[in-house]
C-alpha cells in the first residue's frame, strides 16, 4: 500500500435529511499516525460525518476510501471504530464480556501474558478488570474498554467525540496519552472537540467544518486555539486578525433588573461590598477561572451562601432564606441537582412541591405523572418513559431533568453552573434552547461559566469576575467573534480592564 492512499480520504461527501443538507460536499483526509482534529460549531456535520463513517447512516454522494478501498459496510464498523462520548456498552456485563460482545464466537480469547494483545490491555488498565461488571466502573474505564473493544477488531481508524467531555483532568490526560498511543502505532485516529486548547495541543492538523465543508486545515505554526477559533467564527483565514479588535461598549443598559445584589459580602470575604444585577429577559453569564469569586457569586443568587447586604427581587427585599422560592438553581455536578435513586419523573417535579405534594413525601400521583411527562416532552428529554431510574439517562439527559425540574418550579431567575458540563452536543445545543425560551417568556438567566464558546453562545452579557470583582458587563454582541471576546476576557482576567479598541 502506498502511503498516499492510507488512512481515510473523503471527497464531495453528501448528505441531506429532508431539506437539511448536514455534508455539503466535505473533503477531508486523514493519515496513518497521525491525530486529526476535528472543529465545527453545532450543526456543522460532524456527527453526521461520524455516523457516516461508522456505518449508521448511508450518504447520498461522495466517496470515502479506506486505506485506498472504497468504504463498505462489511469492514465499516470494524475497520472503523467510534469511542463515542458517553459510551454504547452494556453496563451490566463485565469489561471481558464487553469486549468480545456481539462476536463471541469467533474464537478470541481474552489475552494472556505474551499473547498479541497483552500489552496494549495492559496499556488501558483493563487486563485486571475482566470480570468487573462495567456499570461498576468509572468512565474512563468504560472508554478504555470501547478502545479495547475497537483493537481486538483491529480498528484501523479510531474516531473520538468528544471523548474527555466528562473526564477528570488526570483522565483526559491520560485519554491523550492512549491517543498519541494509537496515533504512534499506525492509526488514524480523529478527534472531534470543542475544545480549541487541546485540539491544538493534540492533533497534528485541525480541520475546520462548517456548513457541512471543510473550511481549512491548520497546521504547523498557524495552529493554536487562537487562529482555530478565529476560524470557527469568520469560517476562512486569519488575514483579518486586526479587525478583531475587542470594540466594547460598556454601560449598555440591558432590561429591568430581576435580581439585585446591593452591596453584598461573603462572611468568608470571597467577595465583599458587591453590586450586581441579573436583568429580566436576558442571559447573564459571570466569567472566571477556579478561585475567582464567580462560582461563589451565582450561589449568593441563590441564597446558598452566607452574606451581607440587600439583595431584591422585582424590586423588593427578600430575606436569604426565602431566595429559593424566586431562584431555581442548579449545580455543575449533576449528582447534587439530582435524587440518583429517584425515577426521571420524581427528579422532574420534586421542585413542585407547593404545587403538587401534601408534604415531603405526600406527592399526589397522578397529577404529579402527568406534570412529568408533560415536562419530559417540553424539555425533550430522551427517555423511556419517567418511571425508570434517572441514573439509566444519558449525562445530557440527566442535565436536561435538572434544567426542566428547576425551570419547571416558574422561578423569576434560573442561576446555573456551567450548564453543560459534560454534556453531549446535542443536548448542549438543547439546553441553550431551553435557556433562550426562559428568557424570551420573561425570565432572567444567571450563568457561572468557565467556558468562551459558551458564553458566546448563549448569554447576552457577561461580566469578568477576577479577584471577588465584576467587571462591567459586556454585551456579548458588541464583539465580532468569539476570539474577540476571548482577548476581551482574558485583557479583563489579567488586567481588571478591558484593552480599548485600537
Ligand atoms: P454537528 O455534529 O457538527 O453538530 P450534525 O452532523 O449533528 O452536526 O448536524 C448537521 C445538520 O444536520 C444539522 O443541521 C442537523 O440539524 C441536521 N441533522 C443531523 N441529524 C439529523 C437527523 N437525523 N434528521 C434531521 N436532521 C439532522
Amino acid at each position: 500500500m502506498s502511503t498516499d492512499v492510507a488512512g481515510v480520504r473523503i471527497t464531495g461527501l453528501r448528505k441531506r435529511y429532508g431539506d437539511t443538507v448536514a455534508l455539503a460536499g466535505l473533503d477531508l483526509v486523514a493519515r496513518p499516525g497521525e491525530i486529526l482534529g476535528i472543529a465545527g460549531p453545532n450543526g456543522a456535520g460532524k456527527s453526521t460525518m461520524v455516523k457516516i463513517l461508522a456505518g449508521e447512516v448511508r450518504w447520498d454522494e461522495g466517496e470515502i476510501l479506506v486505506d485506498g478501498e472504497p468504504w463498505s459496510s462489511d469492514f465499516g464498523s470494524d475497520r472503523v471504530a467510534v469511542v463515542h462520548q458517553e459510551t454504547l456498552l452494556f453496563p451490566n456485563l463485565t469489561v471481558g464480556e464487553n469486549v468480545v460482545a456481539g462476536w463471541e464466537n469467533d474464537g478470541w480469547r481474552w489475552p494472556r501474558a505474551g499473547d498479541e494483545h497483552h500489552a496494549l490491555f495492559d496499556e488501558l488498565g483493563i487486563l485486571r478488570l475482566r470480570n468487573v461488571p462495567l456499570g461498576e466502573l468509572g468512565l474512563a474505564v468504560q472508554q478504555r474498554t470501547e478502545m479495547a473493544r475497537a483493537l481486538v477488531r483491529d480498528a484501523r481508524v479510531m474516531l473520538f467525540d468528544e471523548p474527555n467531555s466528562a473526564l477528570t483532568p488526570d483522565e483526559s490526560r491520560e485519554f491523550f496519552r492512549l491517543a498519541h498511543q494509537l496515533a504512534d502505532a499506525g492509526r488514524v485516529v480523529m478527534l472531534i472537540s470543542h475544545r480549541l486548547q487541546e485540539l491544538a495541543t493534540h492533533s497534528d492538523r485541525v480541520a475546520v467544518i462548517m456548513d457541512g465543508r471543510c473550511v481549512r486545515v491548520i497546521e504547523g505554526a498557524d495552529k493554536t486555539a487562537e487562529t482555530i477559533a478565529e476560524t470557527l467564527v469568520r469560517g476562512l483565514g486569519t488575514s483579518a486578525a486586526a479587525d478583531a479588535e475587542p470594540v466594547v461598549r460598556n454601560g449598555r443598559t440591558i432590561g429591568e433588573s430581576t435580581l439585585e445584589l446591593v452591596r453584598v459580602t461573603d462572611t468568608r470575604r470571597l467577595f465583599r461590598d458587591l453590586d450586581f444585577s441579573v436583568p429580566k429577559g436576558h442571559v447573564t453569564a459571570l466569567i472566571g477561572v477556579e478561585g475567582s469569586g464567580g462560582r461563589e457569586i451565582l450561589r449568593a443568587c441563590a441564597g446558598l451562601r452566607r452574606v451581607h447586604g440587600t439583595v431584591r427581587v422585582n424590586g423588593r427585599a427578600v430575606r436569604q432564606a426565602q431566595l429559593g422560592s424566586y431562584v431555581s438553581y442548579v449545580a455543575a455536578d449533576r449528582a447534587s441537582s439530582l435524587f440518583s435513586n429517584l425515577s426521571v419523573g420524581e427528579n422532574l417535579v420534586i421542585r413542585l412541591d407547593r404545587e403538587i405534594s401534601r408534604g415531603a413525601l405526600g406527592l399526589r400521583t397522578r397529577r404529579m405523572a402527568s406534570l412529568a411527562e408533560e415536562l419530559r416532552r417540553e424539555f425533550h428529554v430522551k427517555s423511556d418513559g419517567i418511571d425508570i431510574g434517572i441514573r439509566s439517562l444519558s449525562g445530557g439527559n440527566q442535565q436536561k431533568v435538572a434544567i426542566a425540574a428547576a425551570v419547571g418550579a416558574k422561578p423569576a431567575v434560573l442561576a446555573l453552573e456551567e450548564p453543560t458540563r459534560g454534556v453531549d452536543i446535542s443536548s448542549k445545543a438543547e439546553i441553550y434552547e431551553i435557556l433562550r425560551r426562559f428568557v424570551a417568556d420573561g425570565g432572567a438567566v444567571v450563568l457561572f461559566c468557565t467556558e468562551i464558546p459558551e458564553v458566546y453562545e448563549v448569554a447576552d452579557q457577561l461580566h469578568v469576575v477576577y479577584d471577588g470583582r465584576l467587571s462591567q458587563p459586556l454585551a456579548v454582541a458588541d464583539f465580532a467573534d468569539m476570539e474577540a471576546l476571548a482577548k476581551a476576557v482574558a485583557s479583563l482576567e489579567t488586567h481588571g480592564s478591558v484593552a480599548p479598541a485600537a
